[in-house]
């Protein structure tokens, strides 16, 4: 089955500092030609910290990414540590545009936001964000906002 990609905007949208922003264009770019994967902590709709996870995969790490319960517990207990809230993950697609794909869409939660990083010969491209649609059937774009984004990524 392809990928289905929602039109559908939310209501919800993510904040990202231009340090933020920086951490994960720069995991990015480090962990090409592979995926990187972190988790996003924050306040209600402003990302505070981004925290690098390792991509776990067995499938291999270059096409898909999986989160480590390790990981998402190590996620969760930072959030706690900082009084902040796990708001979701993000992860990159090298040499692919920044939609999300069938898979992740099948390895999401619902409630969090993911951001997508698109990586191209090793330099961050696009970025955009996205929340599991209530019916689970498939991801809304969420708004990106910040000084340092020039656009919202669609
Ligand atoms: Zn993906």
């Amino acid at each position: 089955m392809s990928s289905e990609i929602s039109t559908e905007v939310t209501r919800s949208q993510v904040e990202l500092a231009q340090p933020i922003l920086d951490a994960i264009r720069r995991h990015g770019s480090e962990a090409y030609p592979h995926e990187c994967c972190g988790a996003l902590i924050g306040l209600g709709d402003r990302v505070i910290e981004s925290l690098a996870l390792s991509n776990t995969t067995e499938e291999g790490p270059r096409r898909r990414f999986l989160i480590h319960p390790e990981d998402y517990q190590a996620a969760e207990a930072r959030a706690a540590a900082t009084e902040c809230e796990l708001m979701g993950f993000y992860h990159s697609h090298p040499d692919h545009p920044a939609l999300p794909s069938r898979y992740d869409l099948e390895h999401a939660w619902p409630f969090f936001a993911y951001i997508i990083l698109s990586v191209r010969k090793g330099n961050p491209a696009e970025l955009t964000a996205w929340r599991m649609l209530d019916d689970r059937s498939a991801f809304g774009a969420v708004e990106l906002i910040g000084d340092a984004l020039g656009h919202r990524g669609r």
